[in-house]
């Protein structure tokens, strides 16, 4: 192995000592607002709290027993509608599902339950990325529990993203070491894409999500040339008031209704260095990276999970959390 290799470690090593060191809460910023839903609220009215708020996920609330009971994200929307394909004459019912009738849902149409991990606040950074990555969880939510009453208290929610950022500004000494190329990395995944064109039905798209377990499909044209990305969070404004029916849209309209603020896609090359990406990261809000060649043709894709593996359990000894 070259000096590339031994700086490369250097820097993996360094992220992952930090990583030992923080905890949970110390990614949290130091005001924050937490959206937390009432499990006995209409699942449509839940769609309308999500995007008045500009949020995709929040934790639910158990009132009657005063505790947390998971967290509602895009795949709870996506099941639903996976529901209303299977059993399109239940369209009246649909309409009256309460957040807690979300397992009885996850039952009908066969998907096992997500699980819902949770990790204390006050417990190392590493071992929530060790269990967002066993688990394939993309948000982990902190619970605590409360000194005096004994009951659970739900303090926020992390994600992967939230994680690489607090890594990427707080170890810029160690980053700037990973100088490997996406390539030589194999950093993402290149074979067995899932496509789609902007003339594909949104529901062909969840469909694709649902088979490959993804939650974002580049759209591209009959060049493969990178046109767009359809995201998991983009099935929320399509089903908005209940317009199951509008599912038939075509991608390309669905995106045209996309938010003011969209941040855009993030794409790299190849070549890229893994410093580069955590620039990216430091930066911008992104939530993956498409790899593209230098006619913007789709090479492959790199997800948020992809990197979080690759930084915490790349020359580790311990194979069985690799999930592989
Ligand atoms: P995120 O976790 O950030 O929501 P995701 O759902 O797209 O992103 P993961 O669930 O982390 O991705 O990805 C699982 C694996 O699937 C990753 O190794 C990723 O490279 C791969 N993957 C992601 N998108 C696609 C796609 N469109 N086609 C094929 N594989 C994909």
């Amino acid at each position: 192995s070259g000096p590339l290799d031994k700086e490369q470690m250097q820097g993996l090593r360094g992220v992952r000592e930090f990583l030992k060191v923080r905890t949970s809460y110390d990614v949290l910023p130091l005001s924050f607002r937490l959206v937390v839903l009432d499990n006995n609220l209409l699942i449509k009215k839940s769609l309308n709290i999500l995007i008045q708020n500009g949020i995709v996920s929040a934790p639910l609330w158990d009132s009657q027993n005063s505790a947390f009971a998971g967290l509602l994200t895009s795949t709870d929307f996506i099941n639903v509608i996976q529901y209303y394909c299977q059993f399109p004459d239940e369209i009246a019912h649909i309409d009256q599902f309460r957040l807690s009738s979300l397992r009885d849902i996850e039952r009908a149409i066969g998907v096992l339950p997500l699980e819902t991990v949770s990790v204390h606040p006050m417990r190392p950074l590493y071992e929530a990325c060790r269990r967002m990555l066993k688990t394939r969880a993309r948000r982990i939510p902190l619970v605590d529990r409360d000194d005096e009453t004994g009951r659970e208290m739900v303090v926020s929610v992390i994600t992967q993203y939230r994680i690489l950022k607090f890594i990427a500004v707080n170890n810029e000494q160690y980053t700037m070491l990973l100088k490997k190329p996406v390539r030589e990395l194999g950093l993402g995944t290149y074979k067995d894409l899932a496509t789609a064109t902007m003339g594909s039905s949104v529901l062909d798209v969840i469909h694709l999500m649902v088979k490959y377990n993804i939650s974002a499909v580049p759209i591209i044209d009959e060049n493969n040339k990178v046109l767009n990305l359809f995201e998991a969070v983009d099935v929320i404004p399509c089903i908005k008031g209940g317009a199951y029916d509008e599912l038939s849209a075509t991608v390309g309209e669905a995106l045209s209704r996309r938010a003011e603020e969209f941040g855009g896609i993030y794409t790299c090359n190849e070549d890229d260095r893994l410093d580069a990406i955590f620039d990216t990261i430091r930066k911008s809000r992104v939530h993956r990276l498409i790899v593209v060649d230098d006619d913007n043709r789709l090479k492959g894709i790199i997800s948020l999970s992809d990197i979080l593996k690759y930084v915490l359990l790349y020359g580790e000894e311990d194979d069985d959390i690799r999930g592989n």
